[in-house]
């Protein structure tokens, strides 16, 4: 399932940003600013209770030129489409304006949960000013205040309560979900059309329709498959073209929906720095991936293209060391026939689970080739025993005198000899020690 999304909706100076960034804390964005389209981070992600959730400001795209009110309405229209709940910021200071009761009519006819946040009430004296809000008609106002902090604890709690109304995705756990990532035409709908066009596919009548997305399972070979919609793949909608942001949202979207995912490259062009920092999610989500050359039959190529091509792949995606490649084209169809069974394969490697007392063995092995590591005082790291907790990805836990002794290098060292030995193609592995007192 896809993490939830919150959008945030207002007016300029309202206080949106300040909010945002509270919310969102010290993480990082992942969708770096750039000029022209936003004037701040808008998109970036949170947590509340138990729920981890995406977050966008609106306010962060600005359609120059255009009044206020187009704006507003444009930005509203985003969050309808992009968001599970939404939530409206309006400034206590001022009290309500046309722009506001517009967009509340906006949100309302939308029947998407709102929930409206009355900034700038800094200090509980002026808690009788909210009264008037009810007249937006959107519920309860919630008196917050950005810059103290207060407040947001009770409006996030009203959030996330929306969050949990949420359907989960329909699909059984022996259907592979998969989605096709990457850039505007690299050929992500015409490899979903080869995909279905392929001997013995037999798409369901029925699209999965699910609250962001139009899917499309099919059958083949008795697997079961579903393609997950991506950004612009079938609904490229004005506002998509408008704002790279919010494909990219989509795509992160996908991606956590997604047992495997296709990190779609076009042989004619290189590699930038979107397409590997959405591929660095889908590995960070712990996702399987196969990296797919598109647009190969479109490439002059001699003996030694497809492994300069390749090499490039691997300094480009040092972290994706495990994906499988293929070169392909959909428009000729030319190796089209390797993909379905390629991410099949991938699957099971991502959902194997490897025995306990084979898994012990490869540990101990590894050990005694390359003794492990003590610190400055001489301690070294013991492993008592290693046992997997879970697949997708597959995820082992080493119990050990002390965590804090197994380092990076170390780690890497012993998941290269679980991947060698058990041949983990496409899937992170997880790594994880735990102390275990003798
Ligand atoms: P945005 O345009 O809606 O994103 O608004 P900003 O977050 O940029 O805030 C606009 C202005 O309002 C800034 O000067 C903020 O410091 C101020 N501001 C934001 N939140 C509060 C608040 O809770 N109280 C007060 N007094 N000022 C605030
Ligand atoms: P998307 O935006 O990623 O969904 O890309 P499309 O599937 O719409 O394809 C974009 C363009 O690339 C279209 O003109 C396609 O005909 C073309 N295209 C797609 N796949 C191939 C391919 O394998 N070889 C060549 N030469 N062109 C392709």
């Amino acid at each position: 399932m896809s993490k939830p999304v919150l959008a945030i909706v207002g007016r300029p100076n309202v206080g949106k940003s300040t909010i945002f960034n509270r919310i969102v804390g010290e993480r990082v964005a992942i969708v770096e600013d750039k000029p022209g389209v936003t004037r701040d981070r808008i998109y970036s992600q949170g947590d509340w209770l138990n729920y981890d959730f995406h977050i966008i400001d609106t306010g962060g795209i600005e359609i120059s030129d255009e009044p206020l009110i187009h704006q507003m309405r444009y930005q509203a229209e985003l969050a309808i489409e992009e968001a599970d709940v939404i939530c409206f910021i309006v400034n206590g200071k001022e009290g309500i304006t046309a722009a506001d009761e517009e967009v509340a009519q906006i949100l309302f006819r939308s029947k998407k949960p709102v929930v409206l946040g009355v900034n700038k009430m800094d200090d509980p004296g002026m808690h009788d000013r909210l009264y008037e809000f009810y007249s937006l008609g959107i519920g309860d106002p919630y008196p917050i205040s950005g810059t103290h902090g207060l407040g947001l604890g009770d409006l996030l709690d009203e959030v996330v309560k929306h969050f949990s109304d949420i359907k989960e995705d329909p699909y059984d756990e022996d259907t592979i979900r998969m989605s096709l990532i990457g850039r505007p035409n690299v050929g992500k709908s015409s490899l979903v059309n080869a995909i279905l066009g392929e001997e013995r596919v037999i798409v369901s009548d029925i699209p999965g329709t699910t609250r962001d997305a139009i899917d499309t399972p099919f059958t083949k070979d008795n697997q079961d498959y579903v393609i997950i919609d991506t950004a612009g793949m079938r609904k490229r909608g004005k506002v998509y073209e408008s704002t790279e942001k919010y494909s990219v949202l989509r795509s992160l979207k996908a991606i956590e929906r997604s047992d495997v995912v296709l990190v779609v490259l076009n042989a004619e062009e290189g590699i930038i720095e979107q397409d590997k920092k959405i591929a660095g999610y889908a590995h960070e989500e712990g996702r399987a991936v196969v990296i797919v050359v598109n647009k190969w039959d479109a490439v002059e190529k001699d003996d030694k293209t497809m492994r300069e091509f390749e090499q490039k792949i691997r300094d480009e995606f040092l972290f994706l060391d495990y994906a499988p490649i293929v070169f392909l084209s959909a428009k000729t169809k030319r190796r089209m026939q390797h993909l379905l069974p390629l991410v099949q394969e991938v699957s099971e490697f991502h959902n194997l689970r490897v025995q306990t007392h084979i898994l012990n063995d490869v540990i101990v092995d590894a050990v005694t080739m390359n003794p492990t590591p003590t610190d400055h005082g001489g301690r070294r790291l013991r492993i008592k025993y290693t046992t997997q907790v879970a697949v997708a990805p597959p995820t082992f836990v080493l119990f050990v005198n002390d965590p804090e002794l197994l380092h990076f290098s170390y780690r890497r060292y012993l998941e290269n000899k679980i991947r060698n030995t058990f041949n983990f193609i496409g899937t992170p592995i997880r790594i994880l020690a735990r102390k275990k007192n003798d």
